[in-house]
C-alpha cells in the first residue's frame, strides 16, 4: 500500500530568527535521523530543550514508501532529480511536490543519512562560492561553519560538478551504448538532491552521513548534529560546542563508471580507503587495470553498480 501523507513537526520560536529544516530517512533504510528526531521531539515537548528563535521543522521519515519497505528507494531514489512536477510520474515525484515547498520555506537544511559499509561519519558540503551555471553559490562560509559544527571528522566536497562531468561523458557514449536509462545518465538535473535543491533556492545545506546503517552510535551522531545546528543558528538556547581540531577536507575529483558486468575491484574497498598514485583499484573485464590517478582515496565504491553507472569516486585532500 502506498503511503498517502508526509508527516512534519514545526516549532516556531517566539523571537525572530532563521528557519531550519531537518530531514531523516530520505533513504528509507537510513533511520538514525528518524530515531534522533523522535527523541528530540520529546525533549522539546518536555521543556528539556527550548526553541526560542526562528523556526525548526523536522521530517522524521522523508520517504515513507522506502521506509515502509526498509530499503533505500521507493519507486526510485528520492535524493535525485529533486524538483516539483506538474504531472508526477512516481511516488518520489509526489513526495517532492510536498518537500520542495518545504525546502523553499526554510533557510538551512540538515539532511541526516547513514551508509552501507563501516567507517567514521562524514559530512558533504556544496561548492565554493561561484557565479557559474551549474551550482552558483554565495553561502559557502555559512555552510562550512555548519559542516564543522556537526561533529563529523571528515568533510567531502565537489559532488555535483564531479557528477556532472560523469553525466557529460556518459552522454557522449549514450548512442553507442543504447542505454535504457538515458535520462539518468545524460541529465545533470539527476544529480540534484535535497541539498542541491536547497542551494538552488538561496539556502544552504549539508548532508551528514552518521555512520553505518545499523550502528547504534549513529543516532547519537545525528542527535548531536541537530543540537549543534540549533545552537549555531541561535534557534535553541545554549552555544554549540566548539569545533574539534584536525578535520580532514576531501574533494571529489573523478567518478569512474562500471563499463561491463565483469569489471571487478581488486579488493573490497571501503569509502575513504587511501590509495597511492598508480595503485590498482579494479580490473576491467578486458583485463585492463584501473589505477589511481594520484595519491588519494576511493570513495562510494559500488561493486554491484549497474553497467554505465557509477562504480567508484576518487577524492584527494583539499589543497
Ligand atoms: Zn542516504
Amino acid at each position: 500500500m502506498y503511503p498517502t501523507h508526509l508527516r512534519t513537526h514545526t516549532y516556531h520560536g517566539l523571537a525572530p530568527g532563521p528557519a531550519l529544516l531537518v530531514l531523516g530517512a530520505v533513504h528509507g533504510n537510513e533511520v538514525c535521523g528518524t530515531h534522533a528526531i523522535g527523541q528530540l521531539l520529546q525533549d522539546f515537548d518536555n521543556g528539556v530543550i527550548n526553541i526560542e528563535r526562528g523556526a525548526v521543522t523536522f521530517v522524521p521519515i522523508t520517504n515513507p514508501l522506502a521506509h515502509q519497505h526498509k530499503r533505500r528507494f521507493g519507486d526510485r531514489n528520492l535524493n535525485r532529480n529533486m524538483a516539483p512536477s506538474a504531472i508526477p510520474q512516481d511516488f518520489e515525484d509526489r513526495i517532492a511536490n510536498a518537500l520542495c515547498p518545504l525546502l523553499d520555506a526554510h533557510d538551512v537544511l540538515l539532511d541526516l543519512h547513514s551508509f552501507h559499509t563501516g567507517g567514521a561519519p562524514f559530512v558533504m558540503i556544496g561548492p565554493q562560492n561561484n557565479t557559474g551555471t551549474l551550482e552558483p553559490f554565495a553561502l559557502a562560509d555559512e555552510e562550512m561553519q555548519l559542516a564543522l559544527h556537526t561533529g563529523a571528522p571528515r568533510i567531502v566536497e565537489g559532488w555535483l560538478d564531479t557528477y556532472a562531468r560523469g553525466v557529460q561523458r556518459r552522454a557522449a557514449n549514450v548512442e553507442a551504448a543504447n542505454s535504457r536509462s538515458q535520462t539518468l545518465v545524460t541529465n545533470p538535473n539527476y544529480g540534484v538532491g535535497t541539498t542541491e535543491y536547497m542551494r538552488s533556492r538561496g539556502g544552504y545545506a549539508v548532508t551528514l552521513e552518521c555512520g553505518q546503517h545499523d550502528d547504534p552510535a549513529g543516532v547519537g551522531v545525528a542527535r548531536h548534529a541537530i543540537l549543534q545546528t540549533l545552537g549555531l543558528l541561535g534557534i535553541a538556547s545554549g552555544k554549540p560546542a566548539p569545533v574539534a581540531g584536525q578535520l580532514e577536507i576531501l574533494r571529489l575529483i573523478e567518478v569512474t563508471d562500471k563499463a561491463h558486468a565483469g569489471d571487478t575491484f581488486v579488493r573490497e574497498w571501503r569509502s575513504f580507503d587511501a590509495v597511492k598514485s598508480g595503485d590498482v583499484i579494479g580490473t576491467r573485464h578486458t583485463g585492463v587495470e584501473v589505477r589511481a590517478q594520484g595519491d588519494g582515496f576511493v570513495v562510494f565504491p559500488n561493486p554491484r553498480g549497474e553497467v554505465g553507472q557509477e562504480w567508484f569516486y576518487f577524492a584527494q585532500k583539499r589543497m
